[in-house]
């Protein structure tokens, strides 16, 4: 075998500082690399792998899919595609679905929406989309535009004008920064993951909510990370008693392929006209039918499950020696240690568990289904660590 860490260190562009692991297999949480030695994934592919590798329900949708249709254009129906449409809207009360293939250009969608809702409804004028501070919502040169953090902007200017970031937990500042820009929409994440597993205040949320339905500014929530199940909840909105307008996902609903959606409510759902939108490969057959058998186990039965691993995640870690605190939801958990948190993810990654960071914490994302007895190994990895 050609040594695949010269390979790709010659001829794939550096955007990633990748650790020194090369993984051939897997299966559920443990993963391998060549020489045989065995991980727990506490990333899950950074929270794409909803249950876990070679999912066998997933790998059987995938595959059945394959064999009749790979690709259709979006000129012709295709099954999966209604399906997963309809079921997305079943379990989240919007109304019509928009797919492409990544989180970005799930934002991308939300951005096109609102500001054309915005333009027909109050004027071309009312375009801007407020974000928050500390968020992440991709790496285009839209959605940097809209992730609140100076530092990802520096070397891609100019982005695209029309954002403005308001300081999470300040209704009034973004209140003024509503009146002052001609807001068409607000786009949130429920729970920042990039920066640094921070939830949202609850009465923030909410009222943040009714402020944008009473002033008709689109109310839209980034469950990129946080959604399917992520939190406990189908999405993380739900753990907060609101109902946004738009909502863009991705990540774990395609199990592992490329697939994003954009959700529309009643306000949005005919907004988009033929022509307005388009993407070669979103509602593709084969990803879409991976994530009919994700989306379908995303029952009540099951997050229930992953609230109880959740609550004792939160137990096993707080307080233990090393941990300054733990943040998060579900299974979308921060941890902020004593050591720097990169020093923790190396040693943990020597004693057979792969961990994330997000800012200065160190971040799990496992996944959904992850068995109790592989957590447990993991997080005894991950105290010892930080102890
Ligand atoms: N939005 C959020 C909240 C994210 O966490 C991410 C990725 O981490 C994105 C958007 C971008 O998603 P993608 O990398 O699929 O474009």
């Amino acid at each position: 075998m050609k040594d695949i860490k010269a390979l790709d260190s010659q001829y794939v562009a550096h955007t990633y500082a990748r650790f020194p692991v090369l993984i051939v297999s897997g299966k559920g949480s443990l993963v391998y690399d060549e020489t045989g030695k065995e991980y727990v994934d506490m990333g899950s592919g950074i929270g794409v792998t909803a249950f876990g590798i070679a999912d066998p329900e997933w790998q059987a949708a995938v595959t059945a899919q394959l064999g009749m249709v790979q690709h259709m254009s979006n000129l012709y129906y295709t099954a999966p595609c209604a399906e997963l449409a309809e079921l997305l809207c079943e379990k989240t009360g919007m109304k019509k679905v928009f797919f492409c293939n990544s989180g970005a250009e799930a934002n991308e969608g939300a951005v096109k929406a609102a500001r054309k809702y915005a333009a027909e409804k109050k004027g071309a004028d009312y375009s801007t989309i407020i974000t928050l501070k500390n968020s992440f919502h991709g790496r285009t040169l839209t959605t940097l535009a809209a992730t609140g953090q100076e530092h990802y902007h520096e070397l891609f200017q100019p982005l695209t004008p029309g954002f403005v970031h308001a300081a999470a937990g300040d209704l009034d500042g973004l209140k003024a920064l509503a009146a002052e820009h001609k807001a068409a929409g607000v786009l949130i994440e429920c729970i920042q993951g990039e920066g640094g597993v921070v939830p949202m205040d609850g009465e923030y949320v909410r009222a943040l909510a009714r402020f944008c339905a009473d002033e008709d500014i689109l109310f839209m929530v980034d469950e990129v990370q946080t959604g399917n199940g992520r939190t406990g909840a189908l999405y993380a909105f739900m753990n907060y008693g609101v109902t946004p307008d738009v909502v863009s996902t991705a990540k774990g609903l395609g199990g592992g392929l490329p697939l994003g959606a954009v959700l529309l409510g009643e306000k949005v759902k005919d907004v988009f006209a033929p022509g307005d939108h388009a993407s070669t490969f979103g509602g593709n057959p084969v990803c879409c039918a991976g994530a009919l058998s994700v989306l379908r186990r995303l029952d009540e039965a099951f997050l229930a499950e992953v609230r109880e691993k959740s609550a004792w995640v939160f137990s096993a870690l707080e307080g233990a020696p090393g941990v300054e605190s733990v943040s998060g939801m579900g299974l979308m958990v921060g941890v902020k240690t004593a050591k720097p948190a990169g020093e923790v993810v190396r040693t943990c990654l020597e004693n057979g568990v792969l961990c994330l960071t997000a800012k200065d914490k160190v971040r799990l994302l496992p996944a959904l289904n992850i068995p109790m007895d592989v957590l447990r190994r993991a997080v005894d990895v991950l105290k010892t660590a930080c102890a």
